[in-house]
């Protein structure tokens, strides 16, 4: 579980985007769809966060990237470092790679199980969803 009183933060390889979350950080999942792996480079480990408590401290190079018709992804645009994804919802996806450790998360679910590469198994008993959780 995660405490409600907790401050996240984060920031990209660089520095030049850095964050804050002033809230729980929720549904840690890895997604293995084809979009994280090739912008990533493997899967992708995010958590999700109330937009109203995220918080952009450094911005000037973050860029957004519409990767599908609902759908953006927030990179660095000086270092590369994959960091946000987002949608019209109230919630805000972070990658869990950038949050400053520790972080207190857990990995709780599998997503887009069906889309994953190859090169990798998904060997815990944690729950796999051929789509999104739920
Ligand atoms: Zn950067
Ligand atoms: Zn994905």
């Amino acid at each position: 579980m995660t405490d409600e009183s907790k401050v996240s933060s984060g920031h990209c390889l660089c520095g030049a985007v850095r964050y804050e979350v002033a809230g729980p950080l929720t549904d840690v999942h890895a997604c293995h769809c084809g979009q994280c792996r090739r912008q990533s480079g493997h899967f992708v480990v995010a958590a999700s966060a109330r937009r109203a408590d995220f918080t952009l401290n450094e911005n000037g190079a973050l860029k957004w990237f519409r990767s599908s018709d609902v759908a953006e992804r927030g990179f660095c645009s000086e270092c590369g470092s994959a960091l946000f994804w987002r949608d019209g919802g109230d919630e805000i996806s972070i990658n869990a790679g950038s949050l400053d450790q520790p972080t207190g998360l857990k990995l709780e679910s599998h997503i887009f199980v069906a889309d994953k590469a190859d090169y990798y198994e998904i060997d815990d008993d944690l729950p796999k969803h051929q789509g999104f959780a739920g």
